[in-house]
């Protein structure tokens, strides 16, 4: 019988819990592996954080994920919640420019038009960006195709500025919290540089792209949303997991201070309260901002996530639905840049997802915080409150104040993926394993800031050492 390989997970956060999971599956199967999760807070879960008050499910972090990323939804049929899986109700979204809410042209595939009529009808853009805009049609390659550049530069040279400031920008800030020039192309969507290396047009090449009504999942049905979240809350998916865990391999209120090799070839894990324990492989599952601080400095990649991330807030807000005097027919909107306003973003979560609302009341949810402006995160709940309905008020007519409303920080949750991040983070890769072999990184840091792909990293962590542990 081969001795026990023990494992050390640092982090519980979707990642670290994922690896967890998956290893005590592997241990159930018999193969001879122990491992334990340490955590510094006295929760799992990380950026994972339900409320439910009074019928209403509120997402405190993410509140959902993108379904076609498959990792997510095996891990929750895997721990038994397949049958609380709910799509988003589709319906019109919006940008809010000029101080009005313009709706996003039909078949704007993330801001890049692929069909005529919606983009010459829109007010969004002049004639002038308009025209620009149409450039695309007989612009050149560029002529580095391969290597990296910043998402903004790639479509401003594309597309033009109107196009990118007023719907490529908002729509990407909704998910990176980043800016849109500093941001690599290649880490974030690369899939638009292989456009352009194929097809030379972004246009022309999107339009090939979209799926024929006829392939579109329920597409004779009612069309179903690409998200998919938990009735029960993406909480429920923490605890259920949680109890699938052995209790005595997780450590809660424990934060790692160090990770060192010794002569054996083993590690020990260093703790904050002087106490250390030993592993045959690791699991870096916390933010790349605390795990460069755990590895010896030879390890660090120089650059590597220079840019601290994004501090924001999400403020949610539970209301009689007759407080709304002027409602609008969508499921939300996000905000330009150059708009004078402070929310960044806003859904109508009663309407995106009504699983989380109870009758007559309406949930909204704004967002505050962008990479060149977070002092708002750092207010008072009620100086972010007035902000936010301030803001709202311009494009809706909101007679009261919210029944209850809860303001969830998230102090630099957003890490900035700037120009020449895949190349970083394989020279990271790289140097454990020269130098550390058998410890891993993953989590949001590195290939993807999306919950299904946090879940994709601790898989790709978990399968190494599993082949490890085999070989
Ligand atoms: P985390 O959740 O940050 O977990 C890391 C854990 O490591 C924490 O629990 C921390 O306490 C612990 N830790 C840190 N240092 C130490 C130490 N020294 N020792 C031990 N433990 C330590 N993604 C989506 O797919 N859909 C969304 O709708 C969405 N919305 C979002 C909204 C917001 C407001 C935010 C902030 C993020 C959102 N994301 C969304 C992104 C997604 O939530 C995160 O990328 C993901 O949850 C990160 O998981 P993680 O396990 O990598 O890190």
């Amino acid at each position: 019988m081969p001795k026990r390989q023990h494992v050390v997970i640092i982090g519980g956060g979707i990642t670290g819990l994922t690896a967890a999971f998956y290893l005590q599956q592997e241990k159930e199967k018999g193969l001879p592996v122990t491992y334990t999760l340490i955590e510094a807070s006295s929760r799992l879960g990380g950026k994972i954080k339900t409320i439910h008050r009074e019928g209403f499910v509120i997402e405190r972090g993410p509140d959902s994920y993108l379904g076609r990323k498959k990792s997510m939804t095996r891990l929750i049929e895997q721990a038994g919640l397949a049958d609380k899986l709910v799509n988003n109700e589709t319906g019109q979204a919006y940008v809010m420019s000029g101080g009005a809410l313009h709706r996003i042209p039909e078949g704007a595939v993330m801001g890049v038009p692929t069909k005529v009529g919606p983009f010459i009808k829109t007010k969004l853009f002049s004639p002038a960006g308009k025209a620009r805009a149409a450039l695309d049609l007989v612009l050149p390659r560029r002529e580095e195709a391969d290597t990296d550049i910043s998402v903004g530069h790639f479509f401003r040279r594309r597309l033009g500025d109107q196009v990118v400031e007023n719907l490529i920008e908002p729509l990407l800030s909704g998910i990176y919290a980043g800016d849109i020039d500093r941001l690599s192309l290649q880490s974030t969507f690369p899939h638009f540089q292989d456009v352009e290396k194929k097809s030379r047009s972004l246009i022309l090449g999107m339009k090939q792209n979209i799926p024929r009504p006829s392939d579109r999942p329920g597409a004779y049905g009612k069309k179903k949303g690409q998200f998919l979240t938990l009735s029960s809350g993406l909480e429920s998916l923490v605890e259920r997991i949680e109890e699938q865990l052995e209790p005595e391999s997780i450590w809660k209120n424990k934060k790692v201070s160090g990770v060192a090799r010794e002569e054996t070839g083993r590690y020990r894990i260093d703790l904050e309260d002087g106490t250390n324990t030993h592993a045959d492989a690791v699991i870096l599952a916390s933010p790349y901002s605390v795990t460069k601080h755990l590895l010896p400095e030879q390890l660090r990649v120089d650059g590597f996530h220079a840019t601290p991330s994004t501090s924001v807030a999400t403020v949610a807000m539970a209301f009689p639905a007759s407080a709304l005097k002027t409602d609008i027919n969508g499921t939300g909107f996000v905000i330009s840049r150059k708009e004078p306003t402070t929310i960044t973003a806003c859904t109508w979560t009663h309407r995106k997802w009504p699983h989380t609302t109870p009758e007559g009341m309406v949930l909204l949810r704004c967002y505050v915080g962008r990479a060149n402006n977070q002092d708002i995160v750092f207010e008072s709940d009620e100086t972010i409150l007035k902000t936010v309905l301030k803001d709202l008020n311009i494009i809706m007519d909101i007679a009261a104040e919210p029944e209850f409303y809860y303001v969830s920080r998230w102090i630099q949750s957003m890490p900035q993926y700037e120009v020449n991040h895949k190349q970083q983070w394989e020279r990271l890769q790289a140097n454990l394993s020269e130098h550390f072999p058998g410890v891993y990184a993953a989590g949001a840091s590195y290939e993807g800031v999306g919950l299904p792909d946090c879940v994709a990293s601790a898989e790709k962590a978990v399968m190494h050492i599993v082949k490890n542990l085999r070989s």
